[in-house]
């Protein structure tokens, strides 16, 4: 009996593996084929100024819209993509969606930024600087109001990442953010020597503010850092009224969240914000 029990789960989870491998490899040739089937899109998240509450500028966040599965979150198929080379033309379609759509706006908003993501893959393969010179060249946008955010994870991961930073980034004058800050294992020696101006608080130690002090006390401290080596510091995740005014009070430049708004369409936020 207990044998056959056993047998019975082995099956089971052999049987449980082999769906989620399968389903893997479906996911994987879907989005394989989600660009040239128009499946993906760029939603935008408005950052803005805590003292003045300014609009600053605005992540751009990607979206694939699966023809049976629906809306699938970036959380579960970035990760996928960056197993393979599909990363890479991911993140190349991002970078030229973002860049063609911000173009227009710099007529209204002149000074706005876009934030970008970028997994560290990016960055160890050839070309990507010249790919960004050509793209902000051709859609007349400046270097300068490009934001790439790379997780303090993957930061710290790579050495290609080190180097890339510091000859061509800084060459071409982007801006360069550590997304997701608190949750790697940065060496603060290390973060001197970058070549950013800017630090993401992440959203874990937001959420709880105010009945976690711990998050708090960590918030404080993150901000108290970036002023020292000053470095711009924005808060991501900000739902409530309290959580911006603490931060706001804590020396905190930048916030984003759900409290402002959700991350809406090019359109839409081109209405809200842009006036058209
Ligand atoms: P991230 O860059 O840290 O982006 C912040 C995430 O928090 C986004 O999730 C955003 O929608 C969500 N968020 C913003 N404000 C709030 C809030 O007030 N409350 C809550 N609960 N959530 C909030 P999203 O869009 O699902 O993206 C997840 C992650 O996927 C991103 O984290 C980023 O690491 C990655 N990702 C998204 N777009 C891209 C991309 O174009 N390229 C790459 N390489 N990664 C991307
Ligand atoms: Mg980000
Ligand atoms: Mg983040
Ligand atoms: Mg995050």
């Amino acid at each position: 009996r207990a044998k056959d029990q056993g047998r019975n789960r082995y099956e089971y989870y052999t049987h449980e593996l082999t769906r989620q491998v399968s389903e893997r490899f479906r996911l994987e040739r879907d989005l394989r084929r989600a660009i040239e089937r128009d499946e993906l899109y760029l939603v935008w998240q408005p950052q803005f100024c805590l003292a003045t509450e300014a609009l600053i500028g605005a992540e751009c966040l990607i979206r694939w819209q699966h023809p049976e599965h629906g809306l699938v979150s970036p959380a579960q198929f970035i990760p996928l993509a960056e197993e393979s080379d599909l990363i890479l033309s991911i993140g190349d379609w991002v970078l030229c969606s973002a860049i063609k759509t911000m173009s227009p706006w710099r007529a209204r908003a002149p000074n706005l930024k876009v934030s970008i993501n970028l997994s560290p893959r990016q960055l160890s393969a050839a070309g990507l600087s010249q790919r960004i010179r050509s793209l902000t060249e051709q859609y007349g946008v400046s270097p300068g109001l490009i934001q790439l955010e790379l997780t303090e994870s993957g930061l710290m991961e790579s050495q290609d990442v080190n180097a890339w930073l510091q000859q061509e980034a800084a060459a071409l004058g982007l801006l360069l953010s550590i997304d997701d800050f608190g949750t790697g294992y940065s060496s603060l020696s290390r973060l001197k020597a970058l070549p950013i101006n800017q630090l993401k608080i992440d959203r874990s130690f937001v959420m709880d503010i105010p009945e976690d002090k711990n998050d708090m006390a960590i918030t404080r401290s993150i901000i108290g850092l970036a002023r020292g080596l000053e470095l711009e510091v924005v808060a991501e995740g900000v739902e409530t009224a309290y959580q911006a005014q603490f931060l706001r009070e804590a020396g905190c430049d930048i916030a984003q969240g759900y409290y402002y708004s959700r991350p809406i369409s090019a359109a839409e936020f081109a209405a809200r914000y842009l006036g058209r």
